[in-house]
């Protein structure tokens, strides 16, 4: 047990690393065998392409709870030589001692204790907030929505990972139509600012017949963006490691000439204001008896964009239950109950016991 723990706290400081080699361009090996000899291994092993060189990094994480002396550098830096690896980087959270320092300097070793590595997970996070405008906060009903959603036995289903948090770019494109100076219709349209698609539209006045309304984006429109802190996530949804920026891939000027051409064919269409948003997007992956779901969340006002335990696995039936033997999902008509246990079942896995009196049993009640 013990071990498990020291594992557990080293992987933590192994992950915060690799965070801020990531947002440094770096991609990051962990565990990496740099040879072919068994104790050819470093912690961490990033590396970045400059022009045509490729830099390599590689990061020792000491996990112990004593300091790290001089001669655990000494050793680093003779791995690094063999190696062949040119920049070495030995983390501490408890610091160094006896010549570690001089060590360091001596060998060109860059030495991490906590607070460095703090500084650092810090710059991380200083640039998101000041880079990303008008993000939307994580609204505090979503963890609930997204773990028993809409199911009698949702609590069947277990997370297979952490969720992840993703704040994306979504372009909100006000429109207005005119006819010969009269003014026709008011709408906006949204559009995902990584790749461009249409996603949500709506309009505020007058009449449009052919809008692509989804209505998961539109009401974000009322939420007043965060200016100084990257939002606070419901403890529900602790997420550390997993949250991502997702960069924009579409310019304004694209948006502009998409939104025209998406309402084209009426009148005269100017697009009078585009706003760029950040809405968060949270991502499960769930699994029940060995059958895995994935779930997408509008996050800031808690719209389910993607579910697929929605459907029954047997018909196109909207879904009322989870299977607990097979993990399927089951609508009203496909759904039975063990009349010995009451675990939701199929009609896959539902068996009978008596001829006359057809009673319906989970295989496990049956056998009993
Ligand atoms: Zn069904
Ligand atoms: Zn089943
Ligand atoms: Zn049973």
């Amino acid at each position: 047990m013990a071990t498990g723990a020291r594992t557990e706290s080293g992987n933590f400081v192994v992950d915060m690393v690799c965070d801020v080699c990531r947002v440094e361009g770096f991609e990051v090996e962990k565990n990496a065998q740099t040879g072919d000899s068994p104790n050819h291994f470093v912690d961490i092993l990033a590396s970045r392409k400059k022009g045509k060189k490729v830099q390599k990094v590689a990061f020792e994480c000491w996990e112990g709870t004593s300091q790290v002396e001089g001669r655990q550098v000494e050793k680093f830096a003779a791995r690094l030589k063999s190696l062949g690896i040119q920049s070495g980087i030995y983390v501490s959270p408890k610091g160094f001692g006896g010549n570690a320092e001089f060590m360091a300097r001596k060998l060109g070793v860059e030495l991490w204790d906590l607070a460095k590595l703090k500084e650092r997970v810090e710059n991380i996070k200083a640039p998101e907030r000041h880079k990303v405008p008008g993000t939307l906060p994580v609204a505090r009903a979503a963890a609930s929505r997204l773990l028993a959603h809409g199911l009698a036995n949702g609590a069947f289903l277990r997370l297979s990972s952490m969720p992840k948090l993703e704040f994306r770019p979504y372009f909100f494109a006000n429109f207005q139509i005119d006819n010969q100076r009269r003014k026709l219709a008011l709408g906006v349209l949204v559009f995902d600012g990584v790749d461009g698609r249409v996603c949500d539209a709506a309009l505020f006045e007058g009449h449009m017949d052919d809008l692509p309304s989804t209505g998961f984006f539109v009401d974000c429109l009322e939420i007043e963006p965060s200016t100084g802190s990257m939002p606070k996530l419901p403890p529900e949804l602790e997420m550390k490691n997993t949250v991502t920026v997702a960069p924009a891939g579409v310019t304004e000027d694209m948006i502009r000439s998409k939104t025209k051409e998406t309402v084209s064919g009426h009148d005269d269409a100017t697009v009078t204001g585009v706003q760029l948003l950040h809405i968060p997007i949270v991502t499960l992956e769930m699994l029940a008896a060995g059958k895995s779901y994935r779930k997408i969340l509008q996050a800031a006002t808690g719209k389910m964009i993607w579910d697929d335990t929605q459907k029954c696995s047997l018909c196109d039936q909207k879904s009322r239950a989870i299977c607990e033997v097979c993990g399927g999902t089951v609508c009203t008509e496909h759904e039975r109950t063990c009349s010995s246990c009451r675990k939701h079942l199929c009609t896959d896995c539902m068996v009978t016991k008596g001829i006359v009196n057809k009673i319906p049993l989970c295989p496990t009640c049956k056998n009993a």
